[in-house]
């Protein structure tokens, strides 16, 4: 295989992606890393001077605190994007189309993955300071709304792994932005579930769901002005965090200027809580918005998901799809609800 593809899981209908030899240049079965190897790697770390192998940043951001006279000197760049070196997908002149061949489907990965890396080796997300994180999500906001003009793209992905439980192969902080030819699975059940429940209720699920637990206040972390952090009824592991906007909003692209420092409020909110709670765990976060190029998309509400690693999933997860949550969503909203801030 020289290019990657996706196929079509028959049964699920659900796209997976195999890489291909590209992306196989990357060592798959990754030795096994320890922590303190992981946190003692700049010297060999590859963000460290991102413009050894990328000479231009696809954008970049001085730090917020830079004095005006050198805002526009690149030595004081605090964030840049560059392209992943080890890319999942591929760019190509025309949009892949999708082939059948009997039962089964497939289509050429075309697409873009992109790496938003900030500065400092050892501040991840969670440690940022609320000036720090809106400059993150202003980044992945600018990146989407270039990317989205690509007719090909169907879904845009922006997701972080932080540590080595959270599937993260190097240790210097950095997001990844994965534009799709087609709607993720994840996604795509979502969207339909939320979609089948507007066409009954003609309400956002979500919109349903969070005054709801507005009133019994059971799962919710914390709120501000513009957005609230909730520990949904049915989580996936113990602890996932979800953060959501209050007034009903499907994409997170269209997320006004002004609503950027409740946002950073919220998410450092969260963190703060989770890592005094566990101990500074690894954890996935990414951002869940209405894909691309779908017309109407009232029935669906743009939301942030953490998802804290470290419960290990076994047998009945993968191989039932049931997900066994050792802390009930009640009293993890209270462990976190009860941390001094
Ligand atoms: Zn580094
Ligand atoms: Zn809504």
């Amino acid at each position: 295989m020289d290019k990657p593809e996706f196929r079509k899981d028959l049964v699920s209908g659900d796209w997976i992606l195999v890489a291909g030899a590209k992306r196989g240049k990357k060592p798959i079965f990754l030795k096994k890393t320890s922590s303190a190897e992981l946190k003692q790697g700049v010297s060999k770390c590859p963000f460290e001077d991102p413009q050894k192998n990328n000479p231009i940043p696809l954008l970049w951001y001085p730090h917020p605190k830079t004095a005006p006279s050198k805002v526009e000197d690149f030595d004081s760049w605090f964030l840049q994007v560059i392209p992943n070196k080890y890319p999942l997908l591929v760019q190509e002149k025309t949009c892949p189309v999708s082939e059948r061949d009997g039962v089964k489907e497939k289509l050429v990965g075309v697409g873009y993955h992109e790496v938003v890396v900030t500065r400092d080796h050892f501040k991840s997300i969670d440690k940022m300071s609320l000036e720090e994180i809106q400059m993150v999500f202003k980044a992945y906001k600018e990146r989407y709304r270039v990317l989205s003009k690509d007719p090909c793209i169907k879904y845009i992905l922006v997701f972080h792994n932080h540590g080595e439980a959270a599937g993260a192969s190097l240790f210097h902080p950095h997001s990844q932005i994965i534009a799709l030819p087609v709607v993720d699975p994840d996604v795509a059940r979502s969207l339909s579930g939320s979609n089948d429940f507007y066409k009954k209720n003609k309400k956002c699920v979500h919109c349903v769901m969070i005054e709801s637990e507005e009133k019994d206040g059971l799962r919710i972390v914390s709120k501000n002005k513009h957005f609230i952090v909730v520990i949904p009824f049915a989580p996936r592991v113990s602890y996932e965090t979800r953060i959501y906007p209050l007034g009903h909003a499907s994409r997170f692209e269209d997320l006004d200027k002004e609503l950027f420092p409740y946002l950073a409020e919220s998410i450092k909110d969260a963190f703060v809580r989770l890592n005094k709670v566990l101990g500074n765990p690894d954890y996935n976060f990414f951002i869940h918005t209405a894909p691309v190029r779908d017309g109407d998309t009232d029935h669906y509400h743009w939301h942030i998901e953490i998802l804290p690693r470290g419960f290990r999933w076994a047998g009945l997860e993968l191989g039932g799809g049931i997900e066994v949550v050792a802390v009930s969503p009640e009293e993890a909203a209270e462990n976190l609800r009860k941390v001094k801030m």
